[in-house]
């Protein structure tokens, strides 16, 4: 089987945008590659570095979102990032090959320096990221990555490291590494802009129903619709995006009494939060009774990080020995 790596940071609750952005197709990976998925706190610190508390709360929290939504620790290793040191010892090798033009030019290293401004990323660390992205990935031979099509960049700069690597030392030691290109519906947060915590639009896989209602109820609509009268614009709405993710079976019904005038906005809406709460509800649950069970949550990242570092052992074994012959 080939194996497959994938990694979210804890930063904070995962939303629905993660779960059919990556974990459902993470989901459905697991019938055919070894699967290995970190939770990369190191990155985590490089942009939450001046308040790190909530990091060890959102590793457990997003694991038991992992294990909720059908990551499977008896299928796939899951694992805590900083519990495999190996990770930082090969960052460390890499970034002494590592040209710093190829980090300076990276887009999102600028894009992010242009647009998070209430944190202070000009940091060494946060310049260095992809080469510890790239240990993530190569330290366990990893031939594919699943990713969207904005991360083939990212993807790009590991290939580049592992061959720069592979030639200096005359050993092809790291495979390539191909993008599993998913082709995933991009889901807008509630206000339509980008889902995303720091803008607190996004709908959480935890959120209670009572949330789930208040916030499908905020969603922004066709601003042209004013009036129940008023014929609506379904391609430009949000909801109606919604429903082409999570009610498919409804888009023609909805397309239907939207340009038709025949439903308002409200009962759209409402009709949406129950198809939500129908996919959420059985996460929310299983989510629920992990929660009870934290030391077992902590005993499957301690034996996936015991599985991830018996891997990485021996490649770091076989890396020392072709950079320090
Ligand atoms: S009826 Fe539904 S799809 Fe049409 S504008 Fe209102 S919320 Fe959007």
């Amino acid at each position: 089987m080939k194996t497959v790596f994938s990694a979210m940071r804890p930063t904070g609750r995962l939303h629905l945008g993660h779960l059919v952005g990556a974990l459902e197709n993470w989901v459905a990976l697991q019938k055919d590659y070894h699967c290995i998925f970190g939770i990369v706190d190191w990155h985590a610190l490089m942009g939450e570095y001046e308040d790190s508390s909530q990091i060890s709360e959102n590793i457990i929290e997003m694991a038991i979102d992992w294990v909720a939504c059908g990551i499977d620790p008896e299928k796939s290793i899951l694992f805590v990032q900083s519990q495999v040191p190996e990770h930082l010892e090969l960052a460390m090798i890499l970034s002494c090959l590592t040209p710093l033009g190829w980090l300076e030019r990276n887009p999102t290293y600028k894009e992010q320096l242009r647009e998070i401004t209430t944190r202070d990323l000009q940091t060494y660390a946060f310049l260095g990221y992809p080469v510890l992205q790239a240990a993530d990935i190569l330290l366990y031979k990893a031939t594919a990555v699943p990713i969207g099509e904005d991360q083939l960049p990212h993807l790009e700069l590991t290939r580049e490291i592992a061959r720069r690597f592979n030639h200096l030392y005359k050993k092809e030691l790291f495979p390539d590494c191909k993008a599993l290109l998913t082709k995933t519906p991009r889901l807008l947060g509630i206000d339509n802009r980008k889902m995303s915590k720091s803008y607190q639009n996004a709908i959480n896989l935890s959120d209670p129903e009572a949330t789930v209602r208040k916030k499908t109820t905020s969603m922004i609509t066709d601003p042209k619709r004013i009036k129940l009268a008023d014929p609506g614009h379904p391609e430009i709405c949000n909801v109606y995006s919604y429903y082409q993710v999570f009610a498919k079976q409804r888009q023609q019904e909805v397309y239907e009494w939207c340009t038709g005038a025949q439903k308002g906005c409200t009962d759209c809406k409402k009709i949406l939060s129950e198809h939500l709460l129908a996919f959420l509800n059985p996460i929310r649950e299983k989510r629920e009774e992990l929660g009870r069970h934290k030391n077992r949550i902590r005993e499957i990242l301690d034996d996936g990080a015991k599985k991830a570092q018996a891997i990485a052992r021996e490649t770091m074994r076989q890396v020392r020995e072709v950079v320090f012959k």
